[in-house]
Protein backbone atom coordinates (compact mmCIF):
# COMPACT_ATOMS: atom_id res chain seq x y z
CA UNK A 1 0.00 0.00 0.00
CA UNK A 2 2.77 2.61 0.08
CA UNK A 3 5.59 3.22 -2.18
CA UNK A 4 8.90 3.63 -1.26
CA UNK A 5 11.50 6.02 -1.50
CA UNK A 6 14.32 4.60 -3.48
CA UNK A 7 17.30 3.71 -1.44
CA UNK A 8 16.08 5.16 2.23
CA UNK A 9 13.60 2.70 4.76
CA UNK A 10 10.91 5.00 4.54
CA UNK A 11 8.12 5.69 3.44
CA UNK A 12 6.52 9.37 2.69
CA UNK A 13 2.96 8.36 0.52
CA UNK A 14 0.61 6.17 1.46
CA UNK A 15 -2.42 5.33 -0.17
CA UNK A 16 -5.59 5.78 2.58
CA UNK A 17 -7.57 2.99 2.73
CA UNK A 18 -11.25 3.29 3.95
CA UNK A 19 -10.93 3.98 7.37
CA UNK A 20 -7.95 6.62 6.22
CA UNK A 21 -10.65 8.37 4.08
CA UNK A 22 -13.35 8.11 6.34
CA UNK A 23 -11.18 10.04 8.72
CA UNK A 24 -10.21 12.48 6.42
CA UNK A 25 -13.96 13.35 5.53
CA UNK A 26 -14.45 13.37 9.41
CA UNK A 27 -11.78 16.63 9.10
CA UNK A 28 -12.60 18.10 6.22
CA UNK A 29 -16.36 18.44 7.81
CA UNK A 30 -15.04 19.95 10.52
CA UNK A 31 -16.30 16.96 13.24
CA UNK A 32 -13.04 15.84 13.89
CA UNK A 33 -10.20 18.44 14.44
CA UNK A 34 -6.50 18.14 13.02
CA UNK A 35 -5.18 16.86 16.76
CA UNK A 36 -8.19 14.25 17.12
CA UNK A 37 -6.46 11.30 14.66
CA UNK A 38 -6.71 7.87 16.87
CA UNK A 39 -3.45 7.82 19.02
CA UNK A 40 -2.61 4.40 17.21
CA UNK A 41 -2.84 5.50 13.77
CA UNK A 42 1.00 5.44 12.51
CA UNK A 43 2.00 9.17 11.53
CA UNK A 44 2.41 8.16 8.15
CA UNK A 45 -1.33 7.48 7.50
CA UNK A 46 -2.36 10.02 10.26
CA UNK A 47 0.00 13.14 7.76
CA UNK A 48 -1.83 11.49 4.99
CA UNK A 49 -5.48 11.75 6.43
CA UNK A 50 -4.53 15.36 7.01
CA UNK A 51 -3.50 15.98 3.91
CA UNK A 52 -6.42 14.22 2.25
CA UNK A 53 -8.90 16.06 4.56
CA UNK A 54 -7.48 19.96 3.09
CA UNK A 55 -7.90 18.41 -0.02
CA UNK A 56 -11.23 17.69 0.14
CA UNK A 57 -12.24 20.57 2.39
CA UNK A 58 -11.21 22.52 -1.17
CA UNK A 59 -13.18 20.16 -3.11
CA UNK A 60 -16.07 21.43 -1.37
CA UNK A 61 -15.41 25.14 -1.73
CA UNK A 62 -15.07 24.37 -5.28
CA UNK A 63 -11.22 24.37 -5.53
CA UNK A 64 -8.41 21.67 -6.62
CA UNK A 65 -5.84 21.10 -4.07
CA UNK A 66 -3.39 18.65 -4.33
CA UNK A 67 -0.71 18.43 -1.59
CA UNK A 68 1.82 16.12 -3.17
CA UNK A 69 5.34 17.76 -2.71
CA UNK A 70 4.24 18.11 1.50
CA UNK A 71 3.70 14.31 1.14
CA UNK A 72 7.00 13.95 -0.32
CA UNK A 73 9.62 13.76 2.12
CA UNK A 74 12.17 11.08 3.82
CA UNK A 75 12.58 12.44 6.92
CA UNK A 76 12.02 9.72 9.93
CA UNK A 77 7.80 10.81 10.45
CA UNK A 78 7.71 8.90 13.93
CA UNK A 79 10.41 11.29 15.44
CA UNK A 80 9.10 14.25 13.34
CA UNK A 81 5.53 13.94 14.64
CA UNK A 82 6.53 13.00 18.14
CA UNK A 83 9.14 15.46 18.78
CA UNK A 84 9.04 18.13 16.56
CA UNK A 85 5.67 19.28 14.99
CA UNK A 86 2.42 18.50 16.20
CA UNK A 87 -0.40 17.48 13.66
CA UNK A 88 2.50 16.53 11.34
CA UNK A 89 1.47 16.70 7.57
CA UNK A 90 4.56 16.51 5.63
CA UNK A 91 7.54 18.71 4.87
CA UNK A 92 8.33 22.36 3.67
CA UNK A 93 11.28 21.56 1.34
CA UNK A 94 14.16 24.68 1.28
CA UNK A 95 16.67 24.29 -1.28
CA UNK A 96 20.40 23.80 0.42
CA UNK A 97 23.62 25.01 -1.18
CA UNK A 98 27.07 24.68 0.16
CA UNK A 99 29.64 27.69 0.45
CA UNK A 100 33.47 26.92 1.00
CA UNK A 101 35.96 25.96 1.72
CA UNK A 102 36.28 28.15 4.51
CA UNK A 103 39.38 28.09 6.93
CA UNK A 104 38.10 28.93 10.24
CA UNK A 105 41.25 29.77 12.79
CA UNK A 106 39.51 28.95 16.27
CA UNK A 107 40.03 27.05 19.67
CA UNK A 108 38.09 24.29 18.14
CA UNK A 109 38.24 24.72 15.22
CA UNK A 110 41.38 24.87 12.89
CA UNK A 111 41.15 24.21 9.14
CA UNK A 112 38.82 24.40 6.27
CA UNK A 113 35.03 23.70 6.20
CA UNK A 114 32.20 23.82 3.77
CA UNK A 115 29.25 24.97 5.12
CA UNK A 116 25.51 23.96 4.00
CA UNK A 117 23.05 27.20 3.51
CA UNK A 118 19.70 26.08 2.94
CA UNK A 119 17.93 29.40 1.78
CA UNK A 120 14.88 30.82 -0.81
CA UNK A 121 17.04 33.59 -1.71
CA UNK A 122 18.72 33.89 -5.52
CA UNK A 123 21.81 35.13 -4.75
CA UNK A 124 22.62 34.25 -0.88
CA UNK A 125 25.11 31.64 -1.58
CA UNK A 126 26.72 33.21 -4.48
CA UNK A 127 27.78 36.49 -2.44
CA UNK A 128 28.78 34.01 0.80
CA UNK A 129 31.03 31.84 -1.33
CA UNK A 130 32.38 35.03 -2.42
CA UNK A 131 33.27 36.11 0.85
CA UNK A 132 34.59 32.67 1.93
CA UNK A 133 37.13 32.97 -1.43
CA UNK A 134 38.45 36.24 0.41
CA UNK A 135 38.67 34.69 3.64
CA UNK A 136 40.66 32.01 2.02
CA UNK A 137 42.89 34.04 -0.35
CA UNK A 138 43.62 36.31 3.01
CA UNK A 139 45.28 32.87 5.14
CA UNK A 140 41.26 32.50 7.12
CA UNK A 141 39.47 34.17 9.70
CA UNK A 142 40.39 34.35 13.30
CA UNK A 143 36.94 33.23 15.69
CA UNK A 144 36.38 33.49 19.44
CA UNK A 145 33.52 32.28 21.09
CA UNK A 146 32.50 32.72 24.81
CA UNK A 147 29.84 29.98 25.94
CA UNK A 148 27.40 32.47 27.69
CA UNK A 149 24.96 29.90 28.25
CA UNK A 150 21.15 29.64 28.53
CA UNK A 151 18.87 31.67 30.32
CA UNK A 152 15.35 31.91 31.81
CA UNK A 153 14.45 34.46 33.83
CA UNK A 154 10.45 33.47 35.64
CA UNK A 155 8.39 36.83 37.13
CA UNK A 156 7.48 37.02 40.80
CA UNK A 157 4.59 38.59 42.09
CA UNK A 158 5.62 40.29 46.06
CA UNK A 159 3.67 42.48 48.37
CA UNK A 160 6.70 45.51 47.85
CA UNK A 161 9.83 46.20 49.29
CA UNK A 162 9.68 44.27 52.32
CA UNK A 163 9.16 40.96 50.34
CA UNK A 164 11.43 41.94 47.60
CA UNK A 165 14.14 42.33 50.20
CA UNK A 166 13.58 38.65 51.67
CA UNK A 167 13.55 37.40 48.29
CA UNK A 168 17.02 38.68 47.25
CA UNK A 169 18.60 37.63 50.29
CA UNK A 170 17.26 34.38 50.07
CA UNK A 171 18.44 34.01 46.25
CA UNK A 172 21.72 35.42 47.38
CA UNK A 173 22.11 32.91 50.33
CA UNK A 174 21.38 30.09 48.45
CA UNK A 175 23.24 29.63 45.10
CA UNK A 176 25.17 27.07 46.31
CA UNK A 177 21.72 25.19 46.65
CA UNK A 178 20.18 26.01 43.79
CA UNK A 179 22.75 24.84 41.43
CA UNK A 180 22.74 21.20 42.82
CA UNK A 181 19.01 21.16 42.77
CA UNK A 182 19.17 22.18 38.76
CA UNK A 183 21.99 19.87 38.24
CA UNK A 184 19.78 17.00 39.45
CA UNK A 185 17.48 17.41 36.09
CA UNK A 186 20.35 16.99 33.34
CA UNK A 187 23.58 15.57 32.98
CA UNK A 188 25.01 18.43 31.43
CA UNK A 189 23.26 21.31 33.17
CA UNK A 190 25.09 24.01 35.15
CA UNK A 191 23.83 27.10 36.72
CA UNK A 192 26.46 29.52 36.59
CA UNK A 193 24.46 32.79 37.94
CA UNK A 194 21.33 34.67 39.32
CA UNK A 195 20.95 37.79 38.09
CA UNK A 196 17.79 39.50 39.60
CA UNK A 197 15.68 42.94 38.74
CA UNK A 198 13.17 44.58 40.44
CA UNK A 199 10.53 46.80 38.77
CA UNK A 200 7.95 47.69 41.02
CA UNK A 201 6.85 44.73 42.98
CA UNK A 202 7.84 41.80 40.00
CA UNK A 203 11.02 40.28 41.05
CA UNK A 204 12.72 38.67 37.84
CA UNK A 205 15.53 35.94 38.76
CA UNK A 206 17.83 36.21 35.54
CA UNK A 207 19.12 32.16 35.41
CA UNK A 208 21.74 31.42 33.36
CA UNK A 209 23.02 27.83 32.51
CA UNK A 210 25.73 26.62 30.72
CA UNK A 211 24.09 22.92 28.91
CA UNK A 212 27.57 21.52 27.07
CA UNK A 213 26.10 21.13 23.35
CA UNK A 214 22.92 21.83 23.48
CA UNK A 215 21.28 24.91 22.74
CA UNK A 216 19.48 24.71 26.26
CA UNK A 217 16.09 25.96 26.45
CA UNK A 218 14.48 23.30 27.47
CA UNK A 219 16.59 21.84 29.72
CA UNK A 220 16.91 25.66 31.26
CA UNK A 221 13.37 25.71 31.51
CA UNK A 222 12.89 22.54 32.92
CA UNK A 223 15.59 23.36 35.61
CA UNK A 224 13.86 26.77 36.34
CA UNK A 225 10.72 24.84 36.55
CA UNK A 226 12.05 22.65 39.53
CA UNK A 227 13.74 25.40 41.24
CA UNK A 228 10.54 27.70 41.35
CA UNK A 229 8.29 24.68 42.44
CA UNK A 230 10.25 22.93 44.75
CA UNK A 231 12.49 25.69 46.12
CA UNK A 232 11.86 29.04 45.68
CA UNK A 233 8.05 28.77 46.48
CA UNK A 234 7.90 26.99 49.21
CA UNK A 235 10.85 28.46 51.23
CA UNK A 236 9.96 31.83 50.51
CA UNK A 237 6.32 31.97 50.20
CA UNK A 238 6.35 34.26 46.90
CA UNK A 239 4.80 33.22 44.22
CA UNK A 240 5.85 32.57 40.28
CA UNK A 241 3.74 34.56 37.91
CA UNK A 242 5.27 33.06 34.63
CA UNK A 243 8.33 30.85 34.48
CA UNK A 244 9.48 33.05 31.47
CA UNK A 245 9.35 36.28 32.42
CA UNK A 246 10.36 37.89 29.06
CA UNK A 247 13.84 39.46 31.11
CA UNK A 248 14.95 36.15 29.70
CA UNK A 249 15.13 37.39 26.72
CA UNK A 250 14.59 34.47 24.30
CA UNK A 251 13.53 34.75 20.81
CA UNK A 252 13.32 39.29 20.69
CA UNK A 253 15.73 41.58 19.98
CA UNK A 254 16.56 43.13 23.67
CA UNK A 255 19.40 45.33 24.96
CA UNK A 256 20.28 43.14 28.05
CA UNK A 257 21.02 40.19 25.74
CA UNK A 258 23.33 42.25 23.67
CA UNK A 259 24.97 43.44 26.68
CA UNK A 260 25.33 40.49 28.94
CA UNK A 261 25.08 37.99 25.93
CA UNK A 262 22.94 34.89 25.17
CA UNK A 263 23.98 30.94 23.71
CA UNK A 264 27.27 32.01 22.37
CA UNK A 265 29.08 35.15 22.04
CA UNK A 266 31.18 35.36 18.62
CA UNK A 267 34.12 37.25 17.38
CA UNK A 268 35.47 36.57 13.76
CA UNK A 269 38.47 38.99 12.22
CA UNK A 270 40.32 39.51 8.73
CA UNK A 271 42.75 41.36 7.71
CA UNK A 272 42.57 41.53 3.39
CA UNK A 273 45.04 42.73 1.49
CA UNK A 274 44.56 45.31 -1.18
CA UNK A 275 45.38 42.37 -3.81
CA UNK A 276 41.66 40.48 -2.61
CA UNK A 277 39.95 42.85 -1.96
CA UNK A 278 40.28 44.36 -5.55
CA UNK A 279 41.01 41.01 -7.18
CA UNK A 280 37.36 39.14 -5.36
CA UNK A 281 35.40 41.69 -3.78
CA UNK A 282 36.19 44.25 -6.26
CA UNK A 283 36.29 47.45 -3.86
CA UNK A 284 38.76 49.35 -2.01
CA UNK A 285 39.33 49.48 1.82
CA UNK A 286 38.25 53.22 2.10
CA UNK A 287 35.38 52.15 0.41
CA UNK A 288 34.20 49.46 2.52
CA UNK A 289 35.07 51.70 5.75
CA UNK A 290 32.69 54.45 4.59
CA UNK A 291 29.64 52.26 3.54
CA UNK A 292 30.31 50.96 7.24
CA UNK A 293 30.14 54.23 8.32
CA UNK A 294 26.73 55.75 6.49
CA UNK A 295 25.35 52.16 6.27
CA UNK A 296 25.85 49.96 9.46
CA UNK A 297 25.99 52.77 11.83
CA UNK A 298 24.58 55.57 10.62
CA UNK A 299 21.98 53.88 8.98
CA UNK A 300 21.27 51.69 11.93
CA UNK A 301 20.88 54.40 14.47
CA UNK A 302 18.70 56.51 12.26
CA UNK A 303 16.18 53.52 12.15
CA UNK A 304 17.01 52.74 16.36
CA UNK A 305 17.99 49.17 15.02
CA UNK A 306 20.31 47.07 17.18
CA UNK A 307 21.85 45.10 14.31
CA UNK A 308 25.10 47.50 13.34
CA UNK A 309 25.69 45.07 10.35
CA UNK A 310 24.43 43.94 6.54
CA UNK A 311 23.16 40.55 7.12
CA UNK A 312 23.68 38.46 10.26
CA UNK A 313 20.39 37.75 9.77
CA UNK A 314 20.51 35.72 6.53
CA UNK A 315 23.30 33.98 7.18
CA UNK A 316 22.50 32.85 10.45
CA UNK A 317 18.64 31.72 9.18
CA UNK A 318 20.34 29.43 6.03
CA UNK A 319 22.73 27.86 8.37
CA UNK A 320 19.80 27.46 10.80
CA UNK A 321 18.03 25.83 8.61
CA UNK A 322 20.61 23.28 6.99
CA UNK A 323 21.62 22.51 10.50
CA UNK A 324 18.58 22.24 12.55
CA UNK A 325 18.88 25.09 15.12
CA UNK A 326 15.89 26.74 16.57
CA UNK A 327 14.88 29.80 13.67
CA UNK A 328 13.28 31.83 15.91
CA UNK A 329 17.03 32.47 17.46
CA UNK A 330 17.93 34.73 14.09
CA UNK A 331 16.47 37.43 15.70
CA UNK A 332 18.47 37.53 18.62
CA UNK A 333 21.64 36.33 16.58
CA UNK A 334 20.85 39.53 13.91
CA UNK A 335 21.95 41.93 16.80
CA UNK A 336 25.25 42.45 16.55
CA UNK A 337 28.52 45.15 14.89
CA UNK A 338 30.42 44.59 11.04
CA UNK A 339 33.89 46.83 11.96
CA UNK A 340 36.06 48.07 9.51
CA UNK A 341 39.28 49.83 9.62
CA UNK A 342 41.50 50.59 6.82
CA UNK A 343 45.80 48.99 7.33
CA UNK A 344 48.61 50.12 5.88
CA UNK A 345 48.92 49.21 1.86
CA UNK A 346 45.61 49.50 1.02
CA UNK A 347 44.49 46.39 2.93
CA UNK A 348 40.84 46.29 5.46
CA UNK A 349 40.47 44.67 8.73
CA UNK A 350 37.16 43.58 9.08
CA UNK A 351 35.32 41.68 12.23
CA UNK A 352 31.98 40.97 13.35
CA UNK A 353 30.66 40.77 17.11
CA UNK A 354 27.51 38.25 17.49
CA UNK A 355 26.44 38.95 21.39
CA UNK A 356 23.93 36.08 21.19
CA UNK A 357 24.16 33.36 19.08
CA UNK A 358 22.17 30.12 20.41
CA UNK A 359 23.33 27.08 18.76
CA UNK A 360 23.43 23.86 19.17
CA UNK A 361 24.98 20.64 18.32
CA UNK A 362 22.48 17.92 20.16
CA UNK A 363 18.92 18.18 20.93
CA UNK A 364 16.28 20.51 19.38
CA UNK A 365 15.79 20.05 15.43
CA UNK A 366 20.00 19.10 15.26
CA UNK A 367 18.43 15.37 15.61
CA UNK A 368 16.11 15.40 12.45
CA UNK A 369 17.89 13.68 9.10
CA UNK A 370 18.99 16.30 6.94
CA UNK A 371 20.15 18.75 9.65
CA UNK A 372 21.82 15.53 11.31
CA UNK A 373 23.35 14.92 7.58
CA UNK A 374 24.70 18.83 7.56
CA UNK A 375 25.95 18.48 10.84
CA UNK A 376 28.40 15.79 9.70
CA UNK A 377 29.41 17.41 6.54
CA UNK A 378 30.61 20.15 9.09
CA UNK A 379 32.28 17.22 11.31
CA UNK A 380 30.67 18.45 14.59
CA UNK A 381 29.85 15.26 16.51
CA UNK A 382 28.70 15.73 20.16
CA UNK A 383 31.36 14.31 22.82
CA UNK A 384 29.66 13.24 26.23
CA UNK A 385 33.46 13.33 27.60
CA UNK A 386 33.85 17.23 26.29
CA UNK A 387 30.40 18.35 26.68
CA UNK A 388 30.07 21.96 25.07
CA UNK A 389 33.08 21.49 22.55
CA UNK A 390 30.93 20.43 19.45
CA UNK A 391 28.74 23.48 20.07
CA UNK A 392 31.45 25.89 20.63
CA UNK A 393 32.85 24.77 17.13
CA UNK A 394 29.87 25.28 15.51
CA UNK A 395 29.55 28.85 16.78
CA UNK A 396 33.42 29.19 15.33
CA UNK A 397 31.97 28.01 11.92
CA UNK A 398 28.95 30.64 12.55
CA UNK A 399 31.56 33.52 12.95
CA UNK A 400 33.22 32.78 9.98
CA UNK A 401 30.44 32.48 7.65
CA UNK A 402 28.77 35.39 9.07
CA UNK A 403 31.87 37.26 8.22
CA UNK A 404 32.06 35.79 4.84
CA UNK A 405 28.85 37.49 4.74
CA UNK A 406 29.37 40.54 5.36
CA UNK A 407 32.35 41.40 3.33
CA UNK A 408 30.98 40.13 0.24
CA UNK A 409 27.78 42.13 0.75
CA UNK A 410 29.55 45.67 2.01
CA UNK A 411 31.74 45.00 -1.25
CA UNK A 412 28.47 44.40 -3.32
CA UNK A 413 27.20 48.32 -1.93
CA UNK A 414 30.50 49.82 -2.82
CA UNK A 415 30.11 48.85 -6.66
CA UNK A 416 26.43 48.84 -6.70
CA UNK A 417 26.58 44.99 -7.43
CA UNK A 418 23.75 44.65 -5.16
CA UNK A 419 20.73 44.95 -7.97
CA UNK A 420 22.31 43.55 -10.74
CA UNK A 421 23.33 40.19 -8.66
CA UNK A 422 19.94 39.48 -7.38
CA UNK A 423 18.29 40.61 -10.74
CA UNK A 424 20.56 38.01 -12.34
CA UNK A 425 21.00 35.23 -9.31
CA UNK A 426 17.80 35.83 -7.45
CA UNK A 427 14.42 36.14 -9.97
CA UNK A 428 13.20 33.45 -12.66
CA UNK A 429 11.71 34.59 -15.63
CA UNK A 430 7.93 34.12 -14.68
CA UNK A 431 9.05 36.79 -11.88
CA UNK A 432 10.07 39.62 -14.38
CA UNK A 433 7.63 41.94 -14.89
P1 LIG B 1 16.61 19.10 24.31
O1 LIG B 1 16.56 18.25 23.10
O2 LIG B 1 15.32 19.36 25.02
O3 LIG B 1 17.60 18.53 25.40
C1 LIG B 1 18.90 18.16 25.11
C2 LIG B 1 19.09 16.73 25.50
O4 LIG B 1 20.29 16.24 24.95
C3 LIG B 1 19.14 16.54 27.00
O5 LIG B 1 18.25 15.53 27.31
C4 LIG B 1 20.57 16.07 27.24
O6 LIG B 1 20.80 15.09 28.21
C5 LIG B 1 20.93 15.43 25.92
N1 LIG B 1 22.37 15.46 25.62
C6 LIG B 1 23.08 14.39 25.14
N2 LIG B 1 24.36 14.73 24.93
C7 LIG B 1 24.49 16.03 25.29
C8 LIG B 1 25.58 16.94 25.29
N3 LIG B 1 26.80 16.59 24.85
N4 LIG B 1 25.35 18.20 25.71
C9 LIG B 1 24.13 18.58 26.14
N5 LIG B 1 23.05 17.76 26.17
C10 LIG B 1 23.22 16.48 25.73
O7 LIG B 1 17.33 20.42 23.86
P2 LIG B 1 17.46 21.83 24.55
O8 LIG B 1 18.69 22.38 23.91
O9 LIG B 1 17.33 21.85 26.00
O10 LIG B 1 16.20 22.59 23.98
C11 LIG B 1 16.10 22.81 22.58
C12 LIG B 1 14.67 22.73 22.20
O11 LIG B 1 13.94 23.66 23.01
C13 LIG B 1 14.42 23.12 20.77
O12 LIG B 1 13.58 22.16 20.16
C14 LIG B 1 13.68 24.44 20.89
O13 LIG B 1 12.82 24.66 19.82
C15 LIG B 1 12.96 24.28 22.19
N6 LIG B 1 12.58 25.48 22.90
C16 LIG B 1 12.01 25.30 24.11
C17 LIG B 1 11.61 26.40 24.85
C18 LIG B 1 11.00 26.20 26.20
O14 LIG B 1 10.58 27.16 26.81
N7 LIG B 1 10.97 24.99 26.72
C19 LIG B 1 11.80 27.70 24.36
C20 LIG B 1 12.41 27.85 23.14
C21 LIG B 1 12.79 26.75 22.42
P3 LIG B 1 20.20 14.91 29.67
O15 LIG B 1 19.24 13.79 29.48
O16 LIG B 1 21.27 14.58 30.62
O17 LIG B 1 19.55 16.19 30.03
Amino acid sequence: MSERIDGADRYSRVDLDDGGEALAREVAEGTRGLHQLPRELDPLMAAAVRRRAMELRAERAGATLSLEHIGSFSLDAQRASTQHCENFAGVAQVPLGLVGPLRVLGEHEQGDVVVPLATTEGALLASVNRGCRAIQAAGGARVRVEDVGMTRAPAFRTSGLEEVGRLLEWVESHFDRMREHAGKTSRFLDLQEVRPKVLGTTVFLRFRFLTGDAMGMNMATIACDRLVSELIEPETGVQCVALSGNYCVDKKPAAVNFELGRGKRIWAEVELPREVLERILKTRSEMLVEVQLRKNLHGSIAAGAMGYNAQFANVLAALFVATGQDLAHVVEGAMGLTHFEQRSDGAVYASVYLPDAPVAAVGGGTGLDTQRESLQLLGIRPDAENPGRAARRLAEIVGATVLAGELSLMSAFTSRDLARAHERLGRGPSERP
